[in-house]
């Protein structure tokens, strides 16, 4: 979808051939199909140089067209909802992009705005499904590597974008620096330069570490680096939203998520005081009928790029 503003057509967290420009909303994979060396980007700074440290690329921002604002959506370093008064059709949209309501250790704290139609991220849609206290989970991520680490080694796996950082932050809250990847350091680099200052080091011999961020896809490949050369015992450790649906093949899961949960998306909703809810991504459907359940009016629109800027003027309009 590209949503037309003027002479503006913007895509949304994808790539469009109508598109003269792309928004990003932030640096996760899934959310940067419309990164391109040949059109400009809808971004904030930080979400440019995490691209460009993940993914070897410098995009070229664009201006913002009259109308569209970017506002904090609270879910890594750098992310944003794009807000846009389309006062040639007479409504406002707010597209969310991933967010959520709490405030993480290494994100900006999520801005909250009004507007008519709401574009809403759907990765949690499940009722039953909550993440529980924030500080009893980052208390209990402390005291796990103080303990274990006395024991042998920590590893944990982590997204190298947003949730990595949050790692180790809560670590250094508790007196703990860990030793991370290349790929973990080179954005911990771009947090850095944005503000968000961590203690860590550069991994030399892993075995000689007692704690260890890494990203996800290495956390086997390190466990068994260090337990082949180490004579102590390692201990794995993931965070994530996950943890409370799936069991990880580590020793110990922490439900530490940049997403929002059910209850978080109600409050959301109910901030943004929407006419209409047009929910996206692989659960909208579901999340659409729980939210329908509630007395919201919800639609789904599971691919983004199905979706027609007329479908939202119907929306906007029959709801007036
Ligand atoms: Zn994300």
């Amino acid at each position: 979808m590209a949503l037309h503003l003027g002479d503006y057509r913007i895509s949304l967290d994808s790539r469009e051939s109508e598109a003269n420009v792309n928004f990003v909303s932030h640096a996760h994979s899934d959310h940067t199909g419309g990164v391109s060396k040949s059109k400009k980007l809808i971004a904030s700074d930080a979400t440019r140089d995490l691209i460009e440290a993940r993914y070897g690329v410098r995009a070229e921002l664009s201006s913002l067209p009259d109308g569209v604002k970017l506002l904090n959506a609270g879910h890594v370093l750098g992310s944003k909802q794009l807000y846009a008064d389309d006062s040639a059709h007479g409504y406002s949209l707010l597209y969310s992009g991933d967010y959520q309501m709490v405030e993480s250790a290494a994100a900006e704290r999520i801005e909250l705005k009004q507007a008519d139609v709401l574009i809403l991220d759907s990765t949690y849609p499940y009722p039953w499904l909550h993440f529980g206290d924030r500080e009893e989970t980052v208390r209990a991520v402390q005291r796990y590597a103080a303990a274990k680490m006395e024991k042998g080694h920590v590893i944990f796996g982590a997204y190298a974008v947003g949730k990595s950082q949050e790692i180790i932050s809560i670590l250094n809250d508790a007196g703990i620096v860990p030793a991370v990847d290349a790929r973990v350091a080179g954005v911990n680099d771009v947090y850095g330069r944005h503000g968000v200052h961590l203690e860590y080091s550069s991994i030399g011999s892993p075995e000689k570490e007692p704690v260890l961020v890494v990203e996800s896809s290495k956390l086997g490949e390190f466990r068994s680096a260090v337990a082949s050369r180490s004579g102590k015992r390692v201990f794995t450790a993931v965070a994530s939203g996950w943890a409370k649906m799936f069991r990880f093949n580590t020793d110990v899961q922490f439900p530490l998520s940049d997403h929002a949960d059910f209850q978080q998306a109600l409050a959301y909703i109910n901030a943004c005081d929407p006419e209409v809810v047009l929910t996206c991504g692989g659960s909208a459907r579901l999340f659409a009928r729980n939210l329908r359940t509630l007395g919201y009016d919800a639609r789904p629109i599971e691919r983004l790029s199905r979706f027609s800027q007329s479908d939202l003027l119907v929306c906007s309009l029959t709801n007036r």
